[in-house]
C-alpha cells in the first residue's frame, strides 16, 4: 500500500547526529500494518542513549507517539492510536509468549525499525491500541513510557509495601505514579529539587539526601548514572529486589557482592502493556499532565536530542506536523 505522499519531514539519525530532512521516503505498508500519521511525540533517555551509539540505531528515531490512523483496515482508519513498539517474527518460541523477548525483533525508533520523529509511521494494526476521546494527546503520548512504569509491578515482591525510586526524571516520576496507584508507600531520590517537587504535590515523599532513606525491600532505579545504580543498590534491604528501568551505557562499575550476602534480587524492567496504561489514564488513576509543556517543532527536536536544548518540562513532547 502507498503512503499518501512519497517524502516526509523526519528526524534522521546517524553516527551520533541527528538532522531534520525533508525528503525522507514515506513508509511503505505491509499486509496487516497501519499507516499512521503521528501527532506528538516524547522525546526520553533512551533517545539520548541512541544519540551516544546505544543499540547502533540509525534511521528515524521515537517510540513514544500518539498519533491517528490513516491507511489500514476499515475499522482503525480514523482512528487515535497508541501502540507497543515491539515487532517480533511471530514465528519463534519467545514470539510464542511475547515479541518483547524475540531475538529478531524490531523495535520502533531503537532497532530496524523507523520510528516516530516523522509525519508518518508504520506498525501491525494488533500493535495498536486505541485511544478513547477523555485521554488529550499530550496525556496518550506519554502511554508508552507509562506502559514501562506499571510494568515494575509485575515485578515487585508480592509482600512489599514500601518502594524507593531512584532518579527524578519524567520515567521516575511515572514510575513512582505507577506504585502509588498500587498503594505502595512511595519515595522518591533525586538531584534536582525542581524537578522532585512533581512528586510532591502527588503526596509522594521527596528527598535530594540520600543519608534520609532508608533501606526498602522494593528499589527502582531510573537514574541513567552509574553512580545512580550504586546509590540504589546501596539501599535496598536483604531479600530485597532491585529493578533496573534505565538502560545504562557499558562498563558500568559495581560491587555486586552485597547482594550475595544480602541475597537480592536484580531485575530488568523495560516495555510494558499498552492497554494497561491507556485505561490508568482513561480511568485517571495515573495523572501526567504535569509532566508535558507546549509542543515543539521536528526541527526543535534536533537541539532536544543533542541536550543543546534543555526543556524545563520534564517530558519534552515534539509535534511532527509543525
Ligand atoms: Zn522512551
Ligand atoms: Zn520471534
Amino acid at each position: 500500500m502507498e503512503s499518501p505522499q512519497s517524502t516526509m519531514n523526519a528526524i534522521w539519525l546517524e553516527g551520533g547526529t541527528a538532522e531534520l530532512r525533508t525528503n525522507t521516503p514515506s513508509p511503505t505498508i505491509e499486509p496487516g500494518w497501519a499507516l499512521v500519521k503521528v501527532r506528538l511525540v516524547g522525546i526520553c533517555g533512551t533517545d539520548r542513549q541512541l544519540m551516544t551509539g546505544y543499540a547502533g540505531f540509525c534511521g528515524i528515531p521515537g517510540h513514544e507517539f500518539v498519533g491517528e490512523v490513516v491507511a489500514g483496515s476499515e475499522s482503525w482508519l480514523g482512528k487515535r492510536v497508541v501502540a507497543d513498539i515491539n515487532v517480533g517474527c511471530g514465528a519463534c518460541a519467545a514470539c510464542g509468549i511475547s515479541a518483547h523477548h524475540c531475538e529478531a525483533r524490531r523495535v520502533l525508533g531503537i532497532r530496524r525499525l523507523h520510528g516516530a520523529l516523522a509525519e508518518f509511521l508504520t506498525l501491525p494494526e494488533t500493535n495498536l491500541v486505541a485511544v478513547p476521546e477523555e485521554v488529550g494527546d499530550a496525556a496518550a503520548a506519554l502511554a508508552e513510557p507509562l506502559a514501562a512504569a506499571l510494568h515494575v509491578i509485575d515485578d515487585a515482591p508480592p509482600d512489599a509495601t514500601g518502594a524507593t525510586v531512584f532518579g527524578d526524571g519524567a520515567l521516575g516520576h511515572l514510575v513512582a505514579r505507577a506504585l502509588q496507584s498500587h498503594d505502595f508507600q512511595v519515595s522518591m531520590v533525586g538531584r534536582h529539587a525542581e524537578k522532585l517537587r512533581f512528586a510532591e504535590t502527588h503526596g509522594i515523599a521527596t528527598t535530594t539526601n540520600v543519608h534520609e532513606i532508608q533501606r526498602e525491600p522494593l528499589v527502582v532505579d531510573c537514574t541513567g548514572t552509574p553512580t545512580g545504580l550504586r546509590t540504589a543498590l546501596d539501599h535496598l534491604s536483604p531479600g530485597g529486589t532491585l529493578i533496573l528501568k534505565s538502560t545504562h551505557a557499558p562498563g558500568v562499575k559495581c560491587d555486586l557482592s552485597g547482594l550475595v550476602v544480602d541475597e537480592c534480587r536484580i531485575v530488568g524492567s523495560r516495555c510494558g502493556d499498552l492497554q494497561t496504561a491507556v485505561e490508568a489514564l482513561t480511568a485517571g488513576r495515573v495523572r501526567v499532565h504535569d509532566l508535558t509543556g507546549e509542543p515543539r517543532t521536528l526541527l526543535q527536536a534536533v537541539d532536544v536530542l543533542s541536550n543543546a536544548s534543555r526543556p524545563t518540562e520534564l517530558k519534552a513532547l515534539i509535534d511532527p506536523r509543525s
